[in-house]
């Protein structure tokens, strides 16, 4: 776990609000904040990309949740998941492009009977 687990970060806020999580793993449950809440109503639950989840099931809104924990939607999320587009796009195809000039025999067709080797490959190529 890291500082920047939003997971442990929720529940921190959770624990100073005395909502006491409960759980394991990926599925918590805690006292609602936004209510007053005598059972764990409140759902945190880890997503697959390592967002938090959060669900009150007396039927809170998760923004008012996010209000009362002073935490934005933001914070839900993994720093990680932000960054994750890098895609590098090799140059290389457009030189070999160039390096094959067009060079087309310009034989007028006196030879119509296609070689057999050549069939071949067209088929596999499709
Ligand atoms: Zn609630």
């Amino acid at each position: 776990m890291t500082n920047a687990d939003p997971l442990s970060l929720v529940l921190d806020r959770l624990e100073q609000l005395d909502c006491r999580p409960r759980g394991w793993g990926r599925k918590w449950s805690a006292r609602c904040p936004a209510h007053t809440d005598r059972r764990p109503s409140l759902s945190i639950a880890e997503g697959v990309d390592g967002q938090v989840l959060l669900k009150c099931h007396a039927g809170c809104d998760t923004a008012e949740v996010l209000g009362e924990l002073d935490l934005t939607w933001a914070d839900l999320y993994p720093p990680d998941s932000r960054r994750k587009a890098t895609n590098g796009t090799g140059a290389s195809r457009r030189l070999a492009e160039s390096g094959r000039t067009t060079t087309r025999p310009n034989r007028a067709g006196t030879r119509r009977t296609p070689l057999p080797g050549f069939a071949g490959r067209r088929a596999s190529l499709g």
